[in-house]
């Protein structure tokens, strides 16, 4: 597969993000905040376009999105950046979750932008669109269950104004695994 390039906007050393509540991300962002970001190391790289490639998304469109590496207090979030679409990940989360649990948060990320909930924030179901979409893509990779459940540990227990509890995204995961037909149901 094609390896998307980088637009001059992001450059080859990062670039300054500014993001906010309106991004999608693992928990909730408080504020404004200009986060410095860099092209994601090459094994995140990979786990994105092996989702891509599993999700059958076109090369160059519905795959022209940037991962990056960002210090953002152990979350992840989806955003537009002058007209480019990246994830930004924070690889912290990796020590937390384990590779697995990393391919699964890309898989969120992914699944955020496909489903087209950037700017749509403070709607918990969007967060369980995008566990379905990661689960059913973490399926169609190859990857186990438990693999996608992997996130557990950082996921709260009770759901909070823009991510429901635990309990709803597990079944969310579960029923996106089990059913990965229905992981690009949130654009019917
Ligand atoms: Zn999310």
């Amino acid at each position: 597969m094609a390896v998307a390039l980088p637009p001059a906007a992001v450059a080859e050393n990062g670039v300054e993000v500014t993001v906010d509540e309106t991004a999608p991300a693992m928990h909730m962002l408080i504020g404004k905040q200009r986060v410095w970001a860099t092209p994601a190391f090459e094994d995140y790289m990979y786990m994105f376009f092996d989702l891509c490639d599993a999700m059958e998304l076109q090369v160059g469109e519905e795959c022209q999105i940037y991962p990056m590496n960002a210090e953002i207090g152990l979350n992840a979030l989806a955003t537009v950046q002058d007209g480019n679409r990246l994830i930004l990940y924070d690889r912290r989360l990796s020590a937390e979750v384990g590779g697995d649990g990393a391919q699964m948060i890309i898989a969120h990320e992914l699944g955020h932008h496909y489903c087209g909930h950037l700017g749509k924030h403070g709607d918990a179901s969007l967060e369980l669109e995008a566990d379905r979409f990661a689960a059913a893509a973490m399926k169609k990779a190859g990857l186990s269950l438990d693999a996608a459940m992997s996130v557990l540990p950082i996921l709260s227990e009770r759901p909070s104004k823009s991510h429901p509890g635990r309990e709803a995204r597990v079944a969310a995961i579960k029923a996106g695994w089990e059913n990965p037909e229905t992981g690009k149901d949130c654009r019917k």
